[in-house]
């Protein structure tokens, strides 16, 4: 079967009481036992609970690994797979990884609990320099924010195996149905389901996906000794969010597309960075490694700040504001929202100058939203600046 129709069925025949379509929602702390040392499988749901365990199971399957942990934000996803390394492990992460995983691995290495390194991973060679005798993992993101830029996880798959290190990589940009990262050799794929997966924007949330059970028992370990799972609503708004994944993205990837190409050929847009423009410096390799380019558009203005401020405040179908992968079209000032917690220097170091834009491209009619953006840009970077 084909992943849209494994999920069109997700969680059905789950319910042997009353046969229910979609799965019940399993909202409770606790679980009577059957007698002393008998339960049906679940006695507390901080260890398990049969909705989490439903959404656990269509991730992994999907994923193609041999277990997943459903937790309660990416961020508690991302704090569960750094709790597996000993303490004085050395990891090395993408320099423009998301902002609450650089955040996190800069707490923990001042708290001497992490050594870590900030390294662009499209430079092999870096990636080898950084090597340590402590090094335990390599860190990926790919399509990076807000850049879109693209590393090879065939190229690192294979440094992972010679080093014996764990590759992991945050596959939020995209999903499990445009890039698998299991087929390059990773270990854990890590997922802010907040985004594409419930794709609704109305939960927080995150998973990890093991490759092998080994890991899926630390990670399962982890996840209960720290306590970072997801609640069973949220499971469910997840599940229900997963079944329309696929012709979610179908749209999302067909506006993204027409508004990056719109945008290229706008005068007041400086660059594009969209994947799938054959101008993208890591256009060939996304086509090779990825299924689709996603529905993340970044560009620049002429206009300077005036002109930037202009076009955040004009848009009426893209909304001004943070986070992405919902249906609804978002767009934000990467320098003062998304990426303001970094320090001007390593903003202009990653790339991030202040006339950037982020869309987060939804599923809305593709012409209302080139034609909110063309409304948007009809300025005249001369006068503006005045
Ligand atoms: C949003 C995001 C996260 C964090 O997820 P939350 O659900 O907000 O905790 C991690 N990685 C990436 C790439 C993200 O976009």
């Amino acid at each position: 079967m084909q992943p849209q129709t494994r999920l069109t069925l997700a969680g059905q025949r789950t319910d042997a009481s009353y046969n229910s379509i979609i799965p019940p929602i399993y909202q409770c702390a606790t679980f009577r036992f059957e007698d002393v040392g008998l339960t049906k499988g679940y006695d507390y749901t901080r260890s398990g609970n049969p909705t989490r365990r439903t959404l656990e199971e269509v991730l992994a399957e999907l994923e193609g690994g041999a277990g997943a942990v459903a937790t309660t934000s990416g961020m508690a996803a991302i704090s569960t797979v750094l709790s597996l390394f000993e303490s004085g492990a050395h990891i090395i992460c993408a320099h423009d990884c998301y902002g609450g995983t650089e955040r996190l691995l800069c707490l923990l290495e001042r708290q001497g609990k992490l050594e870590v390194s900030f390294v662009d991973l499209r430079d092999l060679s870096a990636v080898e320099a950084a090597l340590r005798p402590n090094t335990r993992a390599l860190w990926v993101e790919t399509p990076s924010n807000p850049l879109l830029r693209i590393v090879d996880l065939q190229a690192l798959g294979h440094f992972t195996q010679a080093h014996q290190l764990l590759l992991i990589v945050d596959n939020t940009f995209l999903s499990p149905l445009q890039q698998r990262p299991f087929e390059f050799g990773a270990d854990i794929v890590v997922y802010s389901t907040t985004k594409y997966l419930n794709g609704h924007s109305d939960v927080i949330g995150g998973a990890v996906i093991a490759r092998t059970p080994e890991l899926n028992e630390q990670l399962q370990f982890a996840a209960n000794a720290h306590g970072t799972i997801a609640g069973p609503f949220d499971c469910w708004l997840v599940l229900r969010g997963l079944k329309t994944l696929p012709v979610r993205l179908r749209q999302h990837e067909h506006n993204a597309m027409a508004v990056a190409r719109f945008l290229a050929q706008h005068p007041n847009v400086e660059k594009v960075f969209y994947p799938g423009l054959p101008t993208h410096e890591g256009h060939e390799l996304a086509a090779r490694q990825q299924k689709g380019f996603g529905g993340m558009v970044s560009f620049t203005v002429r206009g300077g700040q005036e002109a930037v401020h202009h076009v955040l405040r004009s848009t009426k179908v893209f909304t001004l504001a943070e986070s992405l992968g919902g249906v609804e079209s978002l767009i934000e000032h990467p320098a003062t929202m998304s990426h303001a917690s970094m320090r001007p220097e390593q903003r202009q170091a990653a790339g991030i100058t202040d006339n950037l834009i982020r869309l987060s491209v939804g599923i809305e009619a593709t012409e209302d939203l080139i034609a909110d953006l063309e409304q948007a840009l009809a300025y005249k970077p001369a006068t503006i600046m005045a």
